[in-house]
């Protein structure tokens, strides 16, 4: 069974077919400036690949040059247009009337159209797009909307109404909705498939070009940090973030900006390029920050700092952390970031990033790495000793990327150590080795403690 998975904005889309059966894909590429004048990219499975200038004046114009390349080109991969089974449309905004993915109808389509007033830029070029598919690929293909808020809908009102009056959320649906739900749905069931659990208290970090965070507890979102449009939360690429809504009303009266001319500096203009001034991207604003430009150095240190103080509360609200997720092309990729993070006082155990999931899921004998984590700290703290369960606590810190790592393991080898002496002694002279023991527990659990308490 073929899969279409398309991604669309007002002028782009994106698209790959995805074969379900061993989930490879067969055909990925991006059509661009949709309406302007248009040139699309595709490539194939068997190295085929093309970038073209082409005529693309609507959606359904994309639509026709992606199917002629997939069933007719050069580099086809399917052989008519009936070997795809579905179609999966990504939708930014499913408001308060889709909390999960929903099969497409014309009554879909009006609802995704009708958000228009709370995601004016978003919805009613998906809406189009997917009318363009269906009259493209014929009305029987089943099709499906893949909300981006759907994810969060599980937040209470504590978390989701804002302080404004009340009518504004009753008549006008103004309260936070989240965005980036399906990675941050995708990378929390990957982490309990690769984990064995999911993880009782949960923090995932999408760090990209736009930036979010969401608090998860038992698999349920509680809390996350983008609101009533993606420009809440931290600061992004070129995203404000969360700032004192006062300041729009100043900003505005200052340069005579209106509704648009203040979207798009709050949008387009601020986040790490409008501290920096350097570039949206976080790769040029560390390689600014190393060169000794101090607003580069700003820039990467609010996005760092706005990170620790917005995992500090969600932690708090989930009542203490039991993993920390990095996702995204920052989340991924800027390990000095993830550190420094996990080093200012988060207060948690331990991290575990995508790729190091992938690490422990690569290996030939995958166990259940939280629980022995948990044992392994629950053991040194309450001052017990097994040599068998140091082992898998060591093996554990191999895998794992733990707060403290080297600290918590030199308290275990030493603890091994000490405990192996202490059989000898226990042998040699009965009555003394007890004694022995004991100092090497006491300080086994001190050391332990050093390493495991939050800073
Ligand atoms: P999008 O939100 O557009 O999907 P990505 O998730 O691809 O974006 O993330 C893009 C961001 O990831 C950019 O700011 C880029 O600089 C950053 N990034 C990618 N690789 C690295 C790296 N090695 N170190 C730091 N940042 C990186």
């Amino acid at each position: 069974m073929n899969i279409l998975v398309i991604n669309a904005g007002s002028s782009s889309l994106k698209y790959q077919l995805i074969r379900m059966e061993d989930e490879s894909i067969l055909c990925k590429g991006v059509c661009e400036r949709i309406g302007i004048d248009g040139k699309y990219s595709y490539k194939a499975m068997n190295g085929y690949k093309v970038e073209k200038e082409a005529d693309l004046f609507t959606h359904k114009d994309a639509f026709d040059v992606i199917l002629h390349e997939m069933v007719q080109g050069e580099g086809h991969v399917i052989d008519s247009v009936n070997e795809i089974a579905a179609i999966g449309h990504r939708v930014t905004h499913g408001g308060d009337k889709f909390s999960h993915s929903v099969l497409v109808d014309e009554a879909t389509i009006d609802a995704i159209a009708n958000m228009r007033d709370i995601s004016p830029l978003h919805n009613p070029p998906q809406a189009a797009t997917i009318r363009a598919c269906r009259t493209v690929f014929g009305e029987a293909l089943p099709m499906a909307a893949v909300f981006d808020t759907a994810f969060h809908a599980t937040m209470p009102p504590k978390a989701y109404t804002f302080a404004i009056p009340y009518k504004y959320y009753e008549e006008h649906g103004v309260r936070r909705y989240g965005f980036h739900g399906t990675s941050h749905r995708y990378v929390s069931g990957r982490m309990a498939e690769l984990l064995g659990e999911m993880p009782h208290r949960l923090i995932t970090c999408h760090l990209g070009n736009g930036s979010s965070l969401a608090a998860i507890k038992d698999g349920k979102v509680v809390d996350t940090s983008m609101g009533f449009t993606p420009l809440d939360g931290i600061i992004m690429g070129t995203r404000c973030g969360s700032i004192d809504p006062s300041i729009v009303s100043y900003i505005a009266n200052l340069e005579n900006l209106h509704e648009r001319g203040m979207n798009r500096l709050l949008n387009n203009e601020s986040g790490l390029l409008g501290v920096s001034g350097v570039s949206s991207d976080f790769r040029d604003v560390l390689e600014e920050a190393e060169n000794g430009n101090e607003r580069a150095q700003l820039a990467a240190d609010m996005l760092e700092y706005q990170l620790v103080k917005l995992i500090g509360s969600y932690a708090a609200a989930l009542g203490g952390v039991d993993a920390i997720l990095f996702t995204g092309g920052i989340g991924e990729n800027a390990m000095g970031l993830r550190e420094q993070v996990m080093d200012d006082g988060t207060g948690v155990c331990y991290r575990v990033p995508e790729f190091d999931l992938e690490v422990s899921a690569q290996d030939e004998n995958p166990y259940k790495t939280m629980e022995y984590n948990q044992l392994a700290l629950q053991l040194f703290q309450m001052g017990f000793f097994r040599e068998d369960m140091a082992d898998q606590a060591l093996r554990c810190l191999e895998l794992m990327e733990f707060k403290n790592k080297d600290q918590l393991t030199a308290a275990i080898l030493q603890g091994k150590q000490q405990a192996a002496m202490a059989q000898t002694a226990e042998g040699a002279a009965s009555g003394g080795g007890m004694a022995v023991k004991q100092t090497a527990m006491e300080r086994m659990r001190q050391q332990t403690h050093e390493a495991v308490r939050p800073r």
